[in-house]
């Protein structure tokens, strides 16, 4: 087993039913339990096409038997399952179109992956208040496998050069319930 967190978000539709409705995927992947939820928090779009609404996201710690690549591919299941549409997503990044629930693979215990489809740590995660706004709440102790910082500490150095607007919204309300 492994301790592995997750970043969900969302901006269309009903954001915070569809980010339970993930959770409640989630917690039902085989050999998966979610152990900690953070806090729901309106976030401005980041390298977003213009006009895109606000997201709403958090972060999860679950623990799990699945491999990396098994979690990936029922990440991407409940995102097909809850609407998203990945034809309708520009072709390139840095901009992306709106979606109705995004899961990332933020960090898989102390793996290190590096493929095409998947990467781990997430590549992008240390430079998004989104996700260490979350993370740093549930996990602010956890270290980085590469950059041998905590979410605290990155979260600190992030908020110096940024002011991404990232605030707490709701409790999650059936957070706490375990710690890890
Ligand atoms: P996104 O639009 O940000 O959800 O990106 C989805 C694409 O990123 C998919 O093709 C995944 O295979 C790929 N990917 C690479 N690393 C990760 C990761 N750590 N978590 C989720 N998706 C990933």
């Amino acid at each position: 087993m492994e301790t592995v967190y997750l970043s969900l978000g969302s901006n269309t539709g009903n954001r915070e039913a569809l980010l339970l409705r993930a959770l409640d995927r989630v917690s039902a992947y085989p050999g998966t339990d979610v152990v900690r939820v953070s806090s729901i928090y309106e976030t401005a779009p980041v390298d977003m096409v213009k006009g895109t609404r606000d997201f709403l996201n958090l972060c999860c710690a679950v623990r799990t038997d699945l491999t990396p690549f098994q979690l990936l591919g029922s990440t991407q299941g409940t995102e097909r399952e809850l609407g998203r549409d990945t034809k309708r997503l520009p072709p390139d990044p840095p901009l992306y179109g709106s979606r109705t629930i995004d899961i990332d693979i933020i960090i898989y215990g102390r793996r290190i992956i590096y493929t095409r489809e998947l990467i781990v740590p997430h590549p992008r995660f240390h430079r998004r208040l989104f996700v260490l706004g979350p993370l740093s709440e549930i996990a602010p102790d956890l270290v980085h496998p590469l950059f041998r910082l905590t979410m605290d500490e990155l979260k600190y150095m992030l908020k110096d050069r940024h002011s991404v607007g990232c605030r707490k919204k709701t409790d999650y309300p059936r957070a706490g319930k375990r710690t890890i």
